[in-house]
């Protein structure tokens, strides 16, 4: 792919991820949000561990002496296995980073509440979320 058309689709990507969770955070609130996204990138914790037993279930399994159609078995499951962890991590590191960003920002500049805001507006384009908080009345921006 094209540097500049990768560049392009993953700044969509992005962008249809930061306004999903924008989405996400008005129908639910924040705080559902967060709870689900700390469920979800656990999820991909776990699934990391399982692939991890995979692969050395792999490494146990295989053997020099077996035939050659059960050593590429074995290979190939060690594969899939190196595979979807490698996924997994990624997907564990980068939930729980992107939830962690937003928590960051979701104290009130004003009056110190963490999580007392509602979404006012969202700006698409910034992958912005401007807030006001329920406490003060405190609006600032959110990035997400
Ligand atoms: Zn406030």
């Amino acid at each position: 792919m094209h540097p500049q058309a990768r560049r392009i689709w993953l700044a969509a990507i992005g962008g249809s991820i930061a306004m999903k969770a924008a989405q996400t955070i008005r129908q639910l609130g924040f705080r559902k949000w967060y709870e689900r996204e700390l469920i979800h990138s656990h999820a991909h914790l776990v699934l990391l561990v399982l692939s991890a037993v995979g692969l050395l279930g792999s490494a146990e399994v295989y053997s020099g002496s077996a035939p050659l159609a059960d050593q590429l078995l074995t290979v190939a499951c060690a594969t899939a296995s190196a595979a979807i962890g490698l996924w997994a991590l990624r997907r564990y590191v980068y939930l729980l980073m992107h939830a962690e960003h937003i928590a960051n920002q979701a104290v009130c500049p004003q009056c110190d509440a963490y999580a007392k805001w509602l979404p006012v507006d969202e700006d698409a384009r910034y992958k912005r979320l401007s807030v006001r908080c329920k406490r003060c009345e405190c609006c600032w921006d959110i990035d997400l």
